[in-house]
């Protein structure tokens, strides 16, 4: 009796364990809300196996977006820079994009076909996505091969301007050249965020260019080791607003620049982007006024992945807190508000300190309590 309910019972556990094997997906996924009139796709499209520089298979970067719960993924071979080719020759330059789409073909990630194109500077690194054969771009000139690129309906950016081996002092600046590849419409987009480091310059040339502000993990080794994400860390990521869940409304969306990067819990993009996320993100739960007093409790909630830090920018003063409020990720905050009379309705408005819109400028929300 005790031997057979042991085996039904490890039965039980594999049939279990089989269920889960599939599904990858976890309560770390990261989370951010649909805007109005868009979908918001989390995308990583930097990265790399051992088709280049990386240290893993194919496979394994798709399990590792299906754990964070990333929409579409570009695994971005360098095209000239190939160290592993003694031990694998790699004749066929779109072979780490086949295996990803292989591998990810019974879930629901979009993988989209990209390359590297690694030159010395000028122009630097730049990934070419949503092309249709990596092949056909291992061409000499720098310039040609943005052309090739654009020939096959590719959305291209500036990776890493502010690497340190190619600006020594991490200072992202525009080159003849880049302007040369703005001017003509070969260059779409720059990383702000690329893999550690943040770039405030690059956000300037972003807004000043109208480039596509972008954000990812250029990752190499293990997401999880790399980001610290036992630690409460999370690899940086592009949110883009797409008309749908396909190749190419997510295409257009960063064609029309509608992105927002996500980088050790801060959120940067331009402010018609980041307003309609954040009004989303945060609202107000539950309110109403203390007993017979003029105190009002207030409770925030935010149903993203990314803590709040906000700070008071209303007529009144917290009975509670200090000026700064964080608003927990996946969680609320409550607090009391001194609004001196009694109100029908009050208006709070909270500069969002983890947000950025432009260098050193952080976007304001406003929330209304209403019906009091
Ligand atoms: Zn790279």
């Amino acid at each position: 009796m005790r031997v057979t309910l042991l085996v039904l019972l490890l039965i039980g556990l594999q049939q279990f364990s089989n269920a889960q094997e599939h599904s990858h997906k976890l309560e770390r996924s990261l989370k951010f809300p649909d805007v109005p009139g868009y979908k918001t796709l989390k995308c990583d499209f930097h990265q790399h196996t051992v088709f280049s520089d990386g240290s893993v298979w194919p496979d394994i970067r798709v399990m590792e977006a299906l754990v964070d719960g990333l929409d579409a993924i570009s695994l971005t071979e360098h095209l000239e820079y190939q160290p592993h080719k003694n031990d694998i020759p790699h004749p066929n330059r779109n072979r780490s994009y086949e295996l990803a789409v292989k591998e990810a073909k019974n879930h629901n990630l979009i993988i989209v076909n990209g390359a590297e194109i690694t030159r010395k500077m000028p122009p630097g690194h730049n990934n070419a996505i949503f092309i249709s054969d990596a092949n056909t771009l291992l061409v000499k000139d720098s310039v040609e091969v943005f052309h090739m690129a654009k020939q096959q309906g590719a959305f291209t950016f500036w990776n890493h301007p502010n690497w340190i081996n190619q600006r020594k002092d991490g200072v992202a600046s525009l080159t003849d050249m880049h302007r040369y590849l703005i001017q003509e419409k070969l260059l779409d987009g720059i990383e702000v965020v690329n893999q550690e480091t943040y770039s405030d310059e690059a956000l300037q040339i972003a807004l000043d260019n109208n480039l596509t502000i972008m954000g990812t993990s250029d990752i190499h080794s293990l997401i999880d080791w790399e980001f610290k994400v036992d630690k409460g860390g999370h690899r940086p990521i592009t949110l883009v607003f797409s008309a749908e869940r396909t190749q190419e409304a997510i295409k257009e969306g960063l064609l029309q620049r509608r992105t927002v990067v996500y980088f050790k819990h801060q959120l940067i993009g331009r402010t018609e982007h980041l307003l309609p996320l954040l009004n989303q993100s945060v609202s107000i739960i539950n309110k109403g006024y203390q007993g017979k007093s003029n105190v009002l409790n207030v409770t925030l909630t935010n149903n993203t992945s990314c803590p709040f830090l906000l700070r008071n920018i209303s007529p009144y003063n917290f009975h509670d807190q200090v000026e700064v409020l964080t608003v927990p990720a996946n969680g609320e905050i409550s607090f009391q508000v001194k609004t001196l009379e009694r109100l029908k309705e009050v208006r709070l408005d909270f500069e969002v300190l983890n947000a950025v819109i432009a260098p050193g400028k952080h976007p304001s929300i406003s929330l209304l309590a209403s019906s009091l």
